[in-house]
């Protein structure tokens, strides 16, 4: 009875929008009217692995569940669509509907429908999102293998200060800026589709650090990126070397032709933190960043840090 009367809760709390979504929760399953490209991601917040119930109330932990999914589908360069959310309840947490409010809160700034999910009762407190994005053309999208030598790397925003905020919050703050970066993080989605219009070559979202996610890039792309450490854009209170390895940004980071510089740059607010070159011969590289990424320091020598791994 308790889950049937939380469910109904639930579903008067969500809204739809945009008008895509004829038949949603409270039907056996969501029917949405499609577009000729679906951009789908899934992705699990748990108690203890990506957050804590000491530091990260209810309605940090709704927020951050969906902002981390819409970040994937801002990466693509698509528009954000419908979410659906499924909810591990432990016995003893009775915040299930601040934490949707704070989902709903964002669904709305960004356009998206929570159009169905569920709920079941175990052990830990775990949010897993579905989303999906809609685009018109595949062209209209971007993936991580486009990035060619010649290219130039750029990001939106700044760096590190989730990572540093996240040490705040470890240590007892709730104030300041960087923990607002941590426990509400933005997904680039009006920038993602902007630099997919102006012709960006590459795109990722920064979930794991940079150190880490721009190696994606240039390994799915058989190349080499090469950064610069103190290009990197951070806000004060933290260091080059943490806006490079420092995760839970959300950040975009794009590899640019030449030619389109000025379009990417008129589609968002970037900061050019290097260029692409050739890869270098397999096996010849060993560095922690891996063979698509070199970062290097104010001294031009080679940095060697890693962004962060997820348990
Ligand atoms: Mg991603």
């Amino acid at each position: 009875v308790r889950e049937l009367e939380l469910i109904a809760a639930i579903r008067a709390a969500l809204g739809a929008r945009g008008g895509r979504v004829v038949r949603s929760s409270g039907d056996d399953a969501a029917v949405v009217r499609a577009r000729p490209f679906a951009v789908s991601s899934i992705d699990t917040v748990v108690e203890g692995t990506h957050f804590r119930r000491s530091t990260h109330r209810p309605a940090d932990i709704g927020w951050k569940a969906l902002a981390t999914a819409l970040s994937d589908i801002a990466a693509m360069g698509a528009d954000p669509g419908e979410a659906f959310v499924a909810l591990v309840l432990p016995g003893d947490f009775e915040d299930v509907l601040e934490l949707v409010a704070s989902m709903e809160e964002l669904a709305e700034r960004t356009g998206t429908t929570i159009a169905g999910g569920d709920v079941a009762s175990g052990p830990a407190l775990t949010v897993t999102v579905a989303v999906t994005g809609w685009a018109d053309s595949q062209e209209a999208l971007v993936g991580r293998d486009g990035a060619r030598p010649g290219d130039l790397v750029a990001v939106t925003g700044e760096l590190g200060g989730s990572e540093v905020g996240r040490r705040h919050l470890e240590a007892g703050r709730r104030d300041g800026d960087l923990v607002g970066r941590h426990l509400r993080p933005q997904p680039r989605l009006a920038e993602g589709a902007a630099l997919a219009r102006a012709g960006v070559s590459a795109m990722i979202d920064l979930s794991d650090g940079l150190a880490t996610d721009a190696g994606h890039v240039g390994a799915a792309s058989g190349v080499q990126l090469v950064v610069r450490l103190e290009r990197l854009p951070r806000p004060p209170g933290v260091t080059a070397e943490e806006a490079a390895s420092g995760g839970d940004d959300y950040e975009l980071l794009v590899t640019v032709p030449p030619e389109r510089r000025t379009a990417a740059q008129e589609a968002a607010r970037l900061t050019w933190i290097g260029e692409v070159v050739a890869a270098s011969p397999a096996g010849t590289d060993t560095s922690s960043t891996g063979p698509g990424l070199v970062l290097l320091g104010a001294d031009g020598a080679r940095a060697d840090l890693r962004g962060y791994e997820h348990a």
